[in-house]
């Protein structure tokens, strides 16, 4: 069935090239367009457009919607996790936050991940494959019909490494942006990477100026090549330097992620050594004190400790945000998400 075309894939000017196709009219594609990104499930639910158009659409596309297959509420924060099942029956996470400035949806950009870092639940259950641009684009969806809520944010922090699903992700950004469909602003858009630094590069000259992070973790690529394996692929001085390019060409400032973990990451000189790479740019630092997961046994920091680590930071003139931990206790937290296959149990 799938040799069909998912119309949530399709940018408008794509929907006219079909529909030129099939002897239709330019606008209706604006129609279709707008329809999808209201949520429409059924090509029959738009009832703007002749039954025969409708029928033809049929034949040649569907819409390829997730179903939501289970969803956890928090009890401490009402964070909520969605476990989404595709049409190829694999299972993917996304969740909905609230934060002071409005709804954020977190969401996926693989089944399942590549990269290997040790402290990451994504990682060791394998990968399946990339989402498509509309993929990612009906998590927003299918989150907003939900739960009735408008996500004003999204941030591509769930499973997957969106830079190593480059095409897909940076058509996706596209869509979500476009003024006829959601028209959410760049600037609330937020690309988590574990630092592949061709993508930063590329993304760099895209013209889609999103706020990148990038997930660093360490001071030195001696403890980040221990913890994160693409490291050795990818070096800390290149990544900082893929950075600054990124920060010259779309002016936007970068959030470095640095997970806590008792006794890796999170000494003094750790601190003072990090200070000394990124003193200086136009970046944020975000600390997240790590959390846990069960393939391995990496401890948080204490909080006294990562306050002496924000304090040195700040100290050098570099803003340092601790994390607010949410949905911990329905593992939707950072890291803890993670693909698996329909009847598996979360
Ligand atoms: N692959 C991308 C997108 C995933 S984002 C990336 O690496 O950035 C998920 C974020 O959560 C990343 O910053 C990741 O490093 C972080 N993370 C992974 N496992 C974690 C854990 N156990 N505790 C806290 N943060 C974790």
């Amino acid at each position: 069935m799938d040799d069909k075309v998912n119309l949530l894939d399709l940018s408008i000017e794509e929907l006219q090239d079909m529909l030129a196709g099939m002897g239709q009219e330019s606008f209706r594609a604006k129609q279709i367009f707008q329809w999808l990104h209201k949520g429409a499930g059924e090509v029959d639910e738009m009832t703007n457009l002749s039954k025969s158009l409708r029928q033809e659409l049929r034949d040649v596309s569907f819409i390829g919607k997730f179903k939501i297959y289970r969803k956890f509420l928090s009890q401490t924060d009402g964070t909520v996790k969605y476990l989404l099942e595709s049409r190829d029956k694999n299972i993917i996470e996304s969740v909905l936050m609230e934060y002071r400035h409005g709804f954020t949806a977190c969401i996926s950009s693989q089944i399942g991940c590549r990269m290997g870092c040790r402290f990451c639940a994504s990682t060791g259950v394998g990968f399946v494959r990339n989402l498509s641009p509309g993929e990612m684009l009906d998590q927003v969806l299918c989150i907003q019909s939900d739960s009735k809520k408008r996500v004003g944010n999204i941030v591509i922090m769930g499973i997957g490494e969106p830079l190593d699903n480059y095409d897909a992700v940076v058509k996706f950004l596209r869509l979500v942006n476009h003024p006829e469909g959601l028209n959410i602003g760049l600037r609330h858009i937020s690309l988590s990477t574990c630092g592949l630094v061709p993508g930063i590069l590329r993304l760099a000259r895209e013209n889609v100026p999103v706020t990148l992070s990038i997930s660093l973790h360490a001071p030195n690529d001696r403890i980040r090549e221990q913890i994160m394996p693409i490291n050795k692929k990818h070096s800390i001085d290149k990544i900082i330097e893929a950075c600054k390019i990124y920060t010259e060409a779309t002016k936007r400032r970068i959030t470095f992620e640095y997970a806590m973990i008792s006794g890796v990451n999170d000494s003094r000189g750790n601190a003072l050594e990090l200070a000394g790479k990124i003193k200086g740019m136009l970046c944020h630092v975000n600390l997240i004190p790590i959390n846990s997961i069960e393939s391995a046994d990496f401890r948080k920091s204490d909080p006294k400790t990562i306050e002496m680590f924000k304090n040195i930071l700040q100290q050098r003139g570099i803003e340092t945000t601790v994390r607010r931990e949410l949905g911990t206790d329905i593992h939707a937290a950072c890291g803890q998400l993670r693909r698996s296959a329909v009847s598996v149990e979360s």
